[in-house]
């Protein structure tokens, strides 16, 4: 066997060790964070309906009497809108 015929098979030996190592870290190159800037507008109010806090910007709004209220779905929304007024609480 020549050296140079060892030459090229150690290139292939290099090439197909590459190749397996490629095959194996089948993970994503680069971790997808979604990480929401903190956003002013970002503040979070409670559903009257469900008690649950929401981020602002994805509440649904209602207006009544001046009073801006937030809803987590409209379900909650619309259970809000259906209900005769009430001074409870
Ligand atoms: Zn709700």
């Amino acid at each position: 066997m020549t050296p140079f015929r060892l030459l090229i098979l150690a290139g292939l030996f290099y090439i197909g060790w590459r190749l397996i190592r490629k095959s194996f870290a089948k993970k994503p190159p680069e971790e997808v964070r979604q990480v929401e800037e903190p956003d002013p507008e970002d503040v979070l109010v409670e559903d009257p309906v469900c008690h649950v806090l929401i981020p602002k910007h994805q509440a649904l709004r209602l207006r009544r009497d001046g009073i801006t209220y937030y809803f987590c779905s409209e379900q909650c929304c619309d259970q809000f809108a259906g209900q005769p007024e009430q001074g409870e609480k």
